[in-house]
């Protein structure tokens, strides 16, 4: 049972529980709209949520809020279904479509035209606009809004009948022009909209506003805490207005600050454009900070729900470093992931005094920090690749590595020394020339000689070749959803010539590995047999300040 630390949230039920508000009852939902994928501000909603109820012995509901068809596609309820089970919450039986309400709806909508709270307006969105007012001036109420009753039910009765255009008409609450709050100045409760819905499909043209359908939603459902995000603040009291109005079983409404995160892109929106103009690969490209992408980077559940019990619940926005969710994955992969060798960028490199045709099985441990994942056999021969970067001709201070007449030792093997640089014609080093000292093996009587660099390798003859995907986030800066965003051009690096140990022939995709001094890795289903593809989860480097 996933551990809700006390937050605000937690005091208001506890607050209830005391009063006896909701009966002890402690009921939730996570209703997202299935216009595009979920993301990990969607996450912090779905722990706290599903959290919230387990925490209670509650329950928590997943609800599809499908109440706008143009922008909804089942594509879209099957992946929230998908995430939300990956992420570890379980909703059984408790799965609804507010779309499955549009009967009840549209009866509470005659019931409130019936009591005089709501009325048909034949003005178009611009002018319903223009009527509005401003922050000093109150709005111009709608020369619609004193038609009678029979009239109000008559209009409304042919909207829903299709007897008037897309846009022509709308039913609105009757409330007050002359509030300071613009959600209540004659909010729109229904619009006319000729649009195949992913679950009715043809079978309206009217179609309820969020700011009505949700509140009804969320007392069919009998929800007692209704949690959504700060923004919807100040549509609180049409929350409370609608379901006062229809005097119907009344939920709380809770607001809390939604996740922002830097250097992320976090509204579906922009997301979705990411995708539409092919910036990423889709919505699962592991760039894209949504929960197929992460999962599809190598995040595993336990790490996302970490970092969202990490940030908390509080009632005032900021904005998250995204260091600290990276935080979360290596903590959660240090001990569980094998660390093995991986080569990025190959360099070449002859042992000359290593026998020609001699293979050693050298044994490795597979976690230093985690003795139970035992030891696997790694062969090392004459011909081996270091990484590019591990070698250097003309080092400056402090270069530890590889350099000439300076010895490393290579991870589970020897000490060598590197004799000679080998160029071709464009001066391009293309091979390194060593030698090794035979005593130096793990273990063994030279062993504890000391070196100050430790390089990772792979034996020519046995290495798989692969590819490697480096992320960088799709963000330069730090910035908030509504700056313009400023897009990072290298957010992918494809190296398609690395090597890995031969260990790694039988993974598949999603097994998840450290590769030693480059980062956590994860197999991508772009892989091909013969030819894994990996990508970069994270680099090994925590720059997360505790
Ligand atoms: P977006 O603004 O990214 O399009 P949304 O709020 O429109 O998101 P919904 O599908 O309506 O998307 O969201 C479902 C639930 O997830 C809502 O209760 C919403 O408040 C919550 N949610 C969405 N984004 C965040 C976020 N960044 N942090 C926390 N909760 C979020
Ligand atoms: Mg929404
Ligand atoms: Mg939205």
């Amino acid at each position: 049972n996933p551990v809700i630390s006390t937050n605000f949230i937690q005091s208001i039920i506890d607050e209830d529980n005391k009063t006896g508000k909701y009966g002890g009852r402690v009921h939730t939902r996570f209703p997202p709209e299935p216009n595009g994928y979920l993301h990990i501000g969607h996450a912090k909603s779905i722990c706290l949520n599903f959290g919230i109820a387990a925490a209670n012995d509650g329950l928590c509901n997943l609800r599809f809020d499908d109440t706008n068809p143009s922008k909804e596609d089942i594509e879209y309820v099957e992946s929230i279904m998908e995430d939300v089970r990956w992420l570890g919450f379980d909703w059984d039986e408790r799965m609804f479509y507010a779309a499955d309400y549009f009967e009840q709806l549209y009866q509470y909508a005659e019931q409130l035209i019936r009591s005089g709270k709501a009325f048909v307006c034949d003005l178009t969105a611009a002018q319903i606009r223009d009527h509005r007012g401003t922050l000093v001036e109150p709005g111009k109420e709608s020369p619609y809004r004193n038609r009678s009753v029979e009239e109000n039910l008559d209009l409304f009765r042919r909207m829903r009948a299709g007897e008037f255009p897309d846009g022509s008409r709308t039913l609105r609450a009757k409330i007050d022009m002359a509030s300071p709050n613009f959600n209540m100045r004659d909010p729109v409760l229904y619009r006319i909209l000729r649009a195949s819905h992913h679950r009715t499909g043809d079978t309206w043209c009217i179609y309820p506003m969020y700011d009505y359908a949700h509140p009804i939603s969320d007392s069919i459902e009998g929800i007692t805490h209704s949690v959504c995000t700060l923004e919807f603040e100040d549509h609180r009291p049409l929350y409370d207005w609608v379901l006062d109005a229809l005097a119907i079983y009344h939920p709380q409404q809770i607001e809390f600050a939604r996740l922002n995160l830097t250097n992320t892109v976090m509204s579906k929106r922009k997301l979705r454009e990411l995708v539409e103009q092919s910036y990423v690969s889709g919505w699962d490209d592991p760039r894209m900070p949504t929960i197929s992408g992460l999962r599809r980077r190598g995040y595993t559940p336990t790490a996302i729900r970490d970092f969202c019990d990490r940030i908390g619940v509080a009632k005032s926005n900021s904005l998250v470093d995204v260091g600290l969710l990276e935080h979360c994955i290596r903590e959660d992969l240090n001990t569980k992931a094998s660390r093995v060798m991986a080569v990025l960028k190959p360099l070449k490199l002859v042992i000359e005094n290593y026998p020609e045709d001699m293979v050693e099985e050298l044994e490795a441990e597979n976690n230093s920090e985690n003795p139970e994942m035992g030891t696997r056999k790694i062969p090392f021969s004459k011909v081996i690749y270091i990484e590019q970067d591990d070698f250097m001709e003309n080092p400056p201070k402090k270069f530890f590595r590889l350099t000439p007449g300076q010895e490393v030792r290579l991870k589970h093997a020897y000490i060598i020394k590197c004799e000679q640089v080998i160029k071709d014609d464009a001066g391009e080093i293309t091979e390194l020339r060593c030698t090794y000292d035979p005593t130096t093996k793990s273990g063994e009587s030279g062993s504890a000689r000391k070196v100050k660099g430790v390089l990772h390798w792979v034996s020519a003859a046995h290495a798989i070749s692969a590819e490697v995907r480096l992320y960088d986030y799709l963000l330069m800066d730090d910035q908030t959803n509504d700056d313009e965003y400023n897009m990072n051009p290298n957010s992918l690096i494809t190296l398609s010539e690395s090597l890995v140990e031969p260990s790694l022939a039988q993974v598949k995709p999603g097994d998840k590995f450290q590769f030693l001094r480059q980062g956590y890795f994860c197999m991508d289903r772009d892989s091909i047999p013969g030819k894994p593809v990996f990508n970069r989860i994270v680099g090994l480097r925590d720059t997360w300040a505790k």
